[in-house]
């Protein structure tokens, strides 16, 4: 029989991972007995279904007969996940203690901005959240359990099926990855595409992937607070001026620029001093762009 850490691991794409942890908050896993799995050779009326080639294929007549029943109910509901695992993010977390309220799915966990979770034990668990909530979650986990929970939490997107791999794929390399550092303080690795979990060396040396909690906090606030006071075309404007070739000719836009906003966003840029940040500085605060709301003013 397979257990739902098996049946999560099927996974083909972000949305089936909903779907499957969505499924298995309702129902349990022994919904087929071994007995029921397919035992016999492989014949036209005893065929495996063509998902996890273990259960034989539901009764039902139609073109999803070549899916057993749990099958079936995984890629049906996850047909409904579309638009949801768009701004889903996932997290891989290898820690000294659980959340509070994870398991009883009380506060953060009870609301609508947690997309699945699963507790495989009790220093490793998977959460589907919300991309624009993370920084709550944090704050919560943080606010609950202070200095006391270490660990590693990795932190990349939902994906579909590629030739470059699936999201099984990607789960398997975060589990693979997620014991290398020790157990000293609680750490964020932060990936802004599934993908980058294959080469995690190159975003490492750019300083882009793994941060102190507070400072991978800080970093969001940064980012929420960049958003929120610039408009989008500024925000492009800026990314155009910094990377200007010419010192002369940067500093002249840039100061037209600058005179141009009003005074709490250049307040902003001239305390950060912009102009001056590496360009992978840049790239991962417009990432981070992504999972912070917009607050207006
Ligand atoms: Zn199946």
């Amino acid at each position: 029989m397979l257990s739902i850490f098996d049946w999560i691991r099927l996974s083909d794409n972000g949305a089936e991972l909903m779907a499957t942890l969505e499924y298995f908050k309702e129902n349990k896993p022994d919904i087929f007995p071994e007995e029921k799995a397919i035992a016999g050779p492989v014949t036209l009326m005893n065929r495996p279904c063509s998902r996890c080639w273990i259960y034989p294929c539901s009764d039902n007549s139609g073109t999803d007969s070549i899916f057993c029943k749990t099958c079936h109910e995984i890629v049906a509901r996850s047909r409904q996940m579309g638009r949801k695992s768009r701004y889903a993010s996932v997290v891989w977390a290898n820690v000294n203690l659980l959340p509070k309220n994870l398991n009883s799915r009380k506060g953060f966990y009870a609301t609508s901005n947690v997309f699945g979770s699963y507790i495989l034990e009790p220093s490793h668990f998977l959460l589907v959240l919300n991309r624009y909530k993370i920084k709550d979650w944090l704050q919560e986990l943080l606010l609950y359990h202070g200095g006391s929970i270490k660990g590693l939490l990795q932190i990349f997107p939902t994906c579909g099926s590629t030739n470059r791999g699936n999201m099984n794929d990607i789960l398997a390399r975060a589990i693979q990855q997620d014991a290398r550092f020790p157990m000293n303080m609680l750490r964020v690795r932060f990936f802004s595409s599934p993908f980058q979990l294959f080469a995690a060396h190159k975003r490492e040396k750019s300083g882009m992937l793994t941060f102190e909690i507070m400072e991978f906090l800080d970093l969001l606030q940064m980012a929420f607070i960049y958003r929120s006071l610039l408009r989008p075309e500024d925000q492009q404007l800026v990314k155009e001026l910094i990377s200007l070739e010419n010192p002369n000719e940067r500093r002249f836009q840039w100061g037209r620029f600058s005179g141009s906003l009003k005074p709490e966003a250049r307040d902003m840029l001239d305390s950060w001093n912009i102009p001056m940040w590496t360009k992978h500085q840049i790239i991962l605060l417009y990432e981070l762009m992504e999972y912070v709301e917009y607050a207006s003013s």
